[in-house]
């Protein structure tokens, strides 16, 4: 990319604390000069008080025009009502790896952790293809859901990984499985992920957990982990743990990369329990602007935002709530445009 050239992409705002920690995150990006041209539309619960659709088209095409989105969290349901629009948007777009590092910058209850999850984002039991079974006069007697997981899949973001892992210095990536009990579902994960890591071997170590056992170790020696490779629900599931192992959901950032696309967002989602109280934390979103800028080739702005947001935390000491701190959304941003 040309010095000076601007590259269009689309930002969601999203629902509760999303316009929140996205207005936080565009404020970062325009001081510190970064080079997007912002196409804003709606998804979710925003979009459907706006438009009666939770994921209409002109946000789709925007998507599929730019390649490049940054997504603030969206609300979905829970029991009935539309399906994820997030789920959505990562089939949409074939978005099948998602990148969700977790790194120490406060020391809390756990001190240098530097841990990269990949989550398989468009298979498994996660992408929730689910009926209800009536018998007798309960329509909703039974119910059921499936999971695929293809050999092709499972190869494909076995790849991404392994490749993150030699691109980034990486020394050993951990498959998670539960290949003992769904010995389908989960073993075609761990054969095709085994089968893949032949052709790193020398260049990266691999090993493999089951996922119960691999939570507990999470928790009592998380610094045996480098990279964990994981199916698409497990990945939901550990990278909120590791969220919780580095100060909690506002620290971890996550990327949904395809071959037609990437969506940056947080790994949070839209915190109803503190939206409009101007209390939210957008480090998340944040670094999840700081990947875009990766992504993007301009790594040195991505890493100013990373060094930005280390030294408000712990020079100026300016925190949000959930980390100990009084800061408001609007205080930590100015500290940290200050800052850069
Ligand atoms: P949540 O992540 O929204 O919140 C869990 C807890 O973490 C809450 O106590 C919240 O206050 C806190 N929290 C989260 N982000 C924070 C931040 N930036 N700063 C300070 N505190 C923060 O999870 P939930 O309450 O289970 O889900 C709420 C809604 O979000 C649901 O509708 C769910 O489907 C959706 N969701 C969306 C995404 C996404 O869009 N990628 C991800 C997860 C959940």
């Amino acid at each position: 990319m040309a010095t000076g050239e601007r590259i269009p992409a689309t930002l969601i705002p999203g629902d509760g604390i999303g316009p929140e920690v996205t207005k936080a995150t565009v404020d970062v990006l325009d001081a510190l000069g970064a080079p997007f041209e912002w196409e804003t539309q709606a998804a979710g619960m925003a979009a459907v008080d706006a438009t009666g659709d939770p994921l209409p088209q002109s946000t789709l095409d925007s998507i599929r025009r730019n390649k490049l989105a940054l997504k603030g969290p969206l609300t979905t349901p829970v029991g009935g009502g539309f399906r994820s629009v997030n789920v959505r948007l990562r089939e949409e777009f074939k978005l099948y790896a998602n990148l969700r590092p977790a790194k120490t910058i406060i020391p809390g209850r756990y001190e240098n952790i530097d841990i990269v999850l990949v989550r398989e984002n468009i298979e498994g039991l996660y992408v929730a293809h689910e009926y209800f079974v009536p018998v007798g006069d309960d329509p909703r007697a039974v119910a059921v859901s499936t999971g695929v997981n293809t050999r092709e899949g499972c190869r494909r973001i076995a790849r991404y990984a392994f490749d993150y892992a030699v691109k980034n210095g990486r020394k050993k990536v951990t498959i998670v499985h539960k290949a003992n009990v769904l010995k389908a579902l989960t073993g075609i994960f761990l054969e095709a992920a085994r089968d893949v890591a032949k052709e790193y071997a020398g260049r990266v170590e691999v090993d493999d957990r089951i996922v119960d056992a691999c939570a507990m170790q999470l928790v009592l020696n998380p610094w045996q982990f480098d990279m964990l490779l994981c199916t698409n629900l497990f990945g939901d599931i550990l990278s909120d743990q590791l969220a919780g192992l580095i100060g909690g959901l506002g620290m971890a950032p996550g990327a949904n990369i395809g071959d037609q696309a990437a969506i940056f967002e947080a790994v949070h989602g839209s915190a109803p329990d503190i939206a409009g109280k101007g209390v939210a934390n957008p480090v998340s979103l944040l670094l999840a602007a700081a990947m875009m800028l990766d992504h993007v080739g301009k790594q040195d702005l991505g890493n100013r935002i990373r060094n930005g947001i280390q030294a408000t935390l712990l020079e100026h000491n300016v925190r949000t709530r959930d980390l100990g701190g009084t800061a408001s959304t609007t205080e930590f941003t100015s500290a940290l445009i200050k800052r850069l």
